[in-house]
């Protein structure tokens, strides 16, 4: 199955989810840290416990059990809260420039980030692909179990399922970003653990295989 029919049909049916929801890059690279293992809902009760105030200097200048406090709501606070100081100095170490960021070649910045503590592929490529805008497609639980049940041949690895994705599809930041919000909307209304294939929208097109 081509992936760009499947982008196809389901941008047909959800349209621009506008991912990611947050104000700022900063906020969507603290996002990309506190909502590992959680709901997103449990991520934006952390955030609005920033009250509007969540800028590279508070995170780094404030005590951990302070942050741990905020950010309760995500879940694993205690590491969490590791990781977000980590990002941050990460961050900070381009004086919190978007731009001298991405003057630097994707691999590299890739390279860097899973370096940081508490980033692994996942974390990084939302990061490079919402925060930086740069084409690093994002695969999660949710790609592979689609690209599973449909199929597609993208392999049964992280790296495997990013490059066939990245081979397949044009390299474009904006389709990459539209491309994995509609999985994770479809995902969530139809392609549940316990599919419900009626009215899924890649019904035509899906082979089921569970
Ligand atoms: S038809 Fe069923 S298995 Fe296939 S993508 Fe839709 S919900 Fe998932």
């Amino acid at each position: 199955m081509k992936l760009e029919k499947i982008y196809q049909i389901l941008f047909k049916k959800y349209g621009d989810l506008h991912w990611w929801p947050a104000d700022t890059p900063f906020e969507v690279i603290i996002g990309a840290i506190l909502t590992q293992n959680t709901a997103w809902t449990n991520v934006e009760k952390a955030l609005e416990r920033f009250e509007g105030n969540l800028s590279p200097e508070r995170v780094l200048n404030m005590p951990l059990e302070e942050l741990q406090e905020i950010i309760r709501p995500s879940g694993f606070y205690k590491q969490k809260s590791q990781y977000l100081k980590a990002v941050t100095e990460w961050f900070a170490g381009y004086d919190c420039e978007i731009n001298e960021i991405k003057s630097r070649p994707l691999t590299d910045i890739r390279s860097e980030l899973l370096k940081v503590k508490g980033i692994g592929n996942e974390t990084a490529d939302s990061i490079i692909l919402y925060a930086l805008e740069l084409p690093s497609f994002v695969i999660d639980a949710y790609t592979m179990r689609l690209f599973k049940r449909i199929p597609v041949d993208a392999g049964t690895t992280y790296m495997e399922a990013k490059n066939f994705c990245e081979r397949e599809l044009p390299r474009d930041a904006q389709l990459y970003k539209n491309f994995h919000a509609l999985i994770v909307q479809n995902a969530k209304e139809h392609c549940r653990k316990k599919a419900l294939c009626t009215a899924c929208p890649l019904e035509q097109v899906c082979q089921k295989l569970f």
